[in-house]
Formats: structure tokens, sequence, C-alpha cells
């Protein structure tokens, strides 16, 4: 089998060739030129970022790739769907507001925005899949109704899947409030009753009223309400709520590859991530830390299993970042294992290529 070609291009700049430049060469030689957009409606899925995150891509990344776009006589939208957590992108509304404070509006990035799966993260396509976890991918309507699907993903830790790349970006990112919730169904947590103060933080956030608070001022969860998001786990500052990882990370990051599966299958799409302030955490934070290497590149394909697959490398042979959470004496090997040990992000690596998402085996093209 043939391995998926990855290009990529480093942080080095000098005049008339910085980043923007250097991006727009970077897309032209990984095939966005060859593509035929003309007249068809662009899917430009991204993470506009959690108010107080400042790791989110710039605009103008976005900007570079939206003219691009026009300029094959395609019809841009910025799209991204709402959260299942009860953060500032929980439903349309809210969700663009933050997309203009963050400066994803016409004026900056030249297009709009649009909600893919509507005010209230309830309009959706259930696309039949039949795959191993998943038989139908609930997908935000405007994400699956678009002509062609371009990812512009920010690489980064997280603390379910490892990392969020072109995978996490198309998957989880692409899925429904209802396609959210299947997704982390499996990762559903309990609380542990000696280190739960009974504050109540987490009963006011749930999102299901699946929490409340017994006679002895500990949080209980009805399991059977409970769909797994996780916002209970966010909100509590003792650490009460736990969830049981074993397999869930593995279950999470197969959903994911399966859901990225629905969205470009049958379509033609196009992937890229900026790998450049690699927080430990992903941009839903309103935070974020110290980046775990220095500043990277850009890189894209028309494989997201081998984008990811090269981004992930390319951050374990980075050098660590002075003050972030892995300079450490202890932490070494996988950097997102090392952070995350309950996590596996390869498995969503194998599960993609199984699954015919893309394949593992890449050939990194650098550019200058
Ligand atoms: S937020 Fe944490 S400490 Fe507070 S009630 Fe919930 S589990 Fe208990
Ligand atoms: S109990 Fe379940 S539904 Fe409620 S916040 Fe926690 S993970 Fe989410």
């Amino acid at each position: 089998m043939a391995s998926s070609k990855v290009y990529f291009t480093d942080m080095h700049t000098c005049q008339g060739s910085n980043l923007l430049q250097k991006m727009e060469k970077l897309l032209r030689k990984a095939g966005l030129d060859k593509m035929d957009l003309d007249g068809k409606m662009v899917a430009v899925k991204l993470h506009m970022g959690e108010p107080g995150n400042l790791a989110y891509i710039r605009p103008n990344f976005a900007a570079v790739l939206v003219r691009m776009i026009k300029e094959k006589g395609g019809k841009p939208f910025l799209t991204d769907c709402n959260t299942l957590y009860r953060g500032k992108r929980a439903n349309a509304v809210d969700h663009l507001n933050v997309a203009m404070e963050n400066g994803f509006n016409r004026i900056a990035v030249g297009c709009d925005v649009i909600i893919a799966d509507g005010l209230w993260g309830n309009e959706q396509r259930e696309i039949l899949i039949e795959k191993e976890l998943c038989r139908t991918a609930k997908i935000g309507s405007a994400i699956a109704d678009a002509d062609v699907i371009i990812s512009l993903s920010h690489f980064k830790g997280h603390d379910l899947t490892g990392f969020g790349g072109a995978l996490k970006n198309l998957g989880m990112g692409s899925g429904s409030r209802c396609g959210k919730m299947e997704m982390h169904a499996s990762s559903h947590p309990t609380v542990d009753a000696k280190k739960c103060v009974g504050c109540g933080q987490c009963v006011r956030n749930c999102p299901e009223k699946a929490i409340v608070l017994n006679a002895k001022k500990k949080a209980v969860i009805d399991q059977a309400l409970c769909v797994g998001c996780g916002q209970c786990v966010a909100v509590c500052r003792y650490g009460a709520p736990e969830v049981e990882w074993e397999g869930s990370s593995e279950i999470v990051n197969k959903k994911i590859a399966e859901y990225a599966y629905a969205v470009i299958s049958g379509k033609p799409s196009f992937h890229i991530s900026l790998i450049m302030d690699v927080s430990p955490n992903c941009d839903c934070w309103p935070f974020n830390d110290v980046p775990i290497v220095p500043d990277i590149g850009l890189a894209a394909s028309k494989d997201p299993v081998a984008l990811d697959m090269a981004c992930a490398t390319l951050v374990n042979e980075a050098s660590v970042g002075k003050g972030s959470v892995l300079d450490v004496k202890g932490k070494k090997g996988d950097k997102f294992k090392a952070i995350y040990p309950n996590t596996d992000w390869m498995t969503g690596m194998d599960h993609g290529q199984r699954i015919g998402l893309g394949k593992k085996d890449y050939e990194l093209v650098r550019l200058k």
C-alpha cells in the first residue's frame, strides 16, 4: 500500500516568504489548486476558540485559505458545531458571538460563519456508515450538505483522545450535540464521595440534570441520564467526578474516526494542520497553558490520518517546551501519553486506517 503525502513547511520566514505566504505555497503544493471548487459550497471546518483561550488558529490563516477557495470559484464558509458542555459555544447565538470576538468574521477572514448544527445543536443529518461502533453518524447539517470539506485544525493535546488534530476536528467537531453525546457515551463519570464537598457546581452545570446532591451533600450521578459530556469533570475543583478510563479513550478515538469518515466520504476533502501554540489542552478550555514544544510549522494533506500521524511524529521528535507540563523529570517517551497516560491516540489512527479513512504510512514532503 503506497503511503500518503503530507506537505510540511517550518516556522522559518524571510522577506517575501512570511508564514501566510508559506501557507499559500504549501496549500498549492499539497493539491488545493487542483481541486474543482467552482460553484461549490466549501465548508472550512475549524475550532474558533473558547474565549480566554489564545492558542486557537489565528484568523489570518483562515483568510489565506478563504481567498484561495474564492479564487477557484468556490463559495467558502467557516463552520463548527455547538458544544455539549456549557461553555460559550453551546448554541448558535453564543457561538457566533465568540466567532466575532475571536476575529472570525467577513472583514478579517473574507467569508461568513455558519454554525453547522443550528440554533440549539439539533440540526443534523444522520449519515449511514455501518462501522464497528456507529451505524450512523449525526453530523451538523451545514457540514453534511456541503459539496467540499476542508479541515483547518490546530494541533494540540487533548485529555480524552491524547491529541486533537484533523480527525478530532472533523469527527468530534462535526458531530451535532446529539452526535457528540454518542461519541462521549462510553466515558460516563462517577463521583468519589470522599473528594466531593457538596458545592453543587456540577449540579448547576450538568446539561442533562443527571446530578443531584444526596442527603449527605454528596453529588450522585444518574447514569441513565448522563450523556458523558464531561462537564462535571471540567467544573469540579476537587477532582471528585472520575471517568472510568479503561477502554474509553480507545472507544472515543474509534468513534471519532468513524464520524470523520462520515463527514468526508463521498466528497472531495483537504486537510490542514497548524502545529503551533501546541498547548497540552484542547481549545475548548478557556485558557491555554505553556506550549509543550516550540512552534513547529504547517502541514497539509488529502489524507487526514496521514496528516495526524505526521503531526504527532513531528511533535514527538521536537524538544520539550521550557516550563511546560512536560518539562519535569520522568516525563519521557510519547508526549501525549506522558501528559495523559490513560489515552491512546494510536487507536484512532489504527481504526481510521482500518475503515478506509486514510493511511498511517506517510511521506513527509518538506517545503522551504
Ligand atoms: S462540583 Fe465536585 S465537589 Fe462540587 S458537588 Fe460536584 S462533585 Fe462535589
Ligand atoms: S453527569 Fe454526565 S451529563 Fe452531567 S455533566 Fe457529568 S458527564 Fe455531563
